[in-house]
């Protein structure tokens, strides 16, 4: 998950201790393909947690994940599966076939770990210095050898194939366009699927149709003079004057209010839902005689995003500083993960189905700040991607990525690879 601007994050306030929904409490029978995913998810239990801790002491940086690939191809290789390591860098893909009829459904999970240094209050610390898995990729990777080794396990009761894209460069924003460039076309797959951990309770599932994230735009003004630090004050009024877009008396550049009931992102009234708001202060610089000011915009409709430049001008042209103005662009944008409708309401359907009614969270905002290049896949092959919980907020434990007290409760491992097998199960069948 790429954090395109660093913020605070104060998760400690007692509004904090609920859950989104209560964890659904499962009355009926459950198929016997899932019953035997449940079992030999319970098997290796124990080892997931291991699997993750080893994982969590031998981060790498993007680009650099050649130990981790290491690592998971000596698993995926232990349990059967063919192993595509021509990738354009450490990834690998496992793939399982069961050899009989069905689709190819993919599973992503993202490599790479950040270069901070925070304290870690854990055994198992990373012992790379400088290097930490603070954006829960170690999580992921567990998830998804525990489904691969699952789904090998029940390898007869299955159909369809199963493709595990371990990613690297995420971080970075390049690892999903490396592999789309090289491998992924030729693997003609049906559906992708992935998960990224987040700050909600342990085992939750989230999840919506459409845009996961706001869009976020780096906006760059040029100006033909050098501007005091009042004038550029100035500025940066005006255009939130004139761009600023949010729910009276919201503030959804608040991160600490995404998990809220009343106005977070589970409540279909989400202050998160039609936002745009640009970061304050801008970033500013001369360069010669010019000066040049940056700054991050973040936009919840896409419809939007083509009027933004020409607004920017109109607002300035009618300001003191419209004969100033020399040119505005966006020097970064990224597209934005984009989940495919009918598959997310199969899959919100499928998981209620075994695992309990109003299992699946409905989110409908869109988280400010973070993005994912899992985007890239979407453009190519529907997929969905979930938020999942990892936090245990009576223990104060938030797996709030790239804070510094990230911490991850590693309860959801063992349900992440039950209700993603599942899921993956259920996906892979011909029929559906
Ligand atoms: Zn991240
Ligand atoms: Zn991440």
């Amino acid at each position: 998950m790429r954090l395109t601007r660093p913020f605070r994050i104060i998760f400690c306030s007692a509004a904090m201790l609920f859950q989104l929904s209560a964890m659904a409490q499962n009355n009926k029978i459950v198929p016997p393909v899932h019953q035997s995913i449940q079992a030999s998810a319970n098997q290796m239990a124990d080892q997931l947690v291991q699997i993750r801790r080893t994982l969590h002491q031998h981060p790498e940086l993007a680009g650099k994940e050649q130990q981790t690939q290491a690592f998971l191809q000596k698993h995926l290789v232990n349990l059967g599966l063919e192993v595509i390591t021509q990738t354009n860098g450490y990834g690998i893909i496992g793939v399982l076939k069961t050899g009989k009829k069905g689709k190819k459904i993919a599973w992503r999970a993202d490599m790479d770990a950040l270069p901070n240094d925070f304290p870690d209050p854990v055994d198992f610390k990373s012992t790379q210095a400088g290097v930490q898995h603070g954006c829960g990729h170690d999580i992921h990777m567990t998830i998804a050898l525990g489904m691969a080794q699952v789904l090998a396990k029940n390898n007869e009761q299955l159909s369809g194939s199963f493709y595990f894209i371990f990613q690297t460069e995420e971080e970075t924003f390049v690892g999903a366009k490396k592999l789309l460039d090289n491998q992924i076309a030729q693997l003609h797959l049906d559906e992708i699927y992935g998960l990224h951990v987040t700050a909600m309770t342990a085992g939750q599932i989230m999840v919506k149709p459409n845009e996961i994230f706001a869009y976020q735009k780096r906006v760059q003004l040029r100006f033909n003079k050098t501007l005091d630090k009042e004038a550029i004050q100035e500025i940066s009024q005006l255009l939130d004057a004139g761009l600023s877009r949010s729910m009276t008396n919201s503030k959804p550049w608040e991160m600490q209010q995404i998990l809220d009931p009343k106005i977070g992102l589970s409540n279909d009234k989400t202050i998160f839902q039609d936002y745009c708001f640009l970061n304050q202060p801008y970033s500013a610089y001369t360069e010669k005689e010019e000066q040049i000011l940056a700054t991050d915009l973040y936009e919840t409709n896409a419809q939007k995003i083509p009027l933004i430049i020409p607004q920017i001008k109109k607002i300035l042209a009618a300001s003191k500083y419209g004969s100033n103005l020399s040119a505005v662009s966006f020097i970064q944008e990224n597209i934005t993960v984009n989940n495919d409708p009918k598959l997310t309401g199969l899959a919100i359907q499928t998981l209620d189905q075994i695992y309990g009614k109003d299992f699946v969270v409905k989110a409908y905002g869109q988280v400010p700040f973070f993005n994912d290049d899992f985007a890239f896949y979407q453009q190519k092959i529907p997929g969905v991607y979930f938020l999942f919980g990892g936090s245990n907020f009576e223990k104060g434990w938030i797996a709030m990525n790239h804070a510094p007290n990230f911490m991850v409760d590693e309860s959801c491992l063992l349900s992440g690879v039950k209700y993603f097998s599942s899921l993956l199960v259920e996906r892979a069948k011909p029929t559906l």
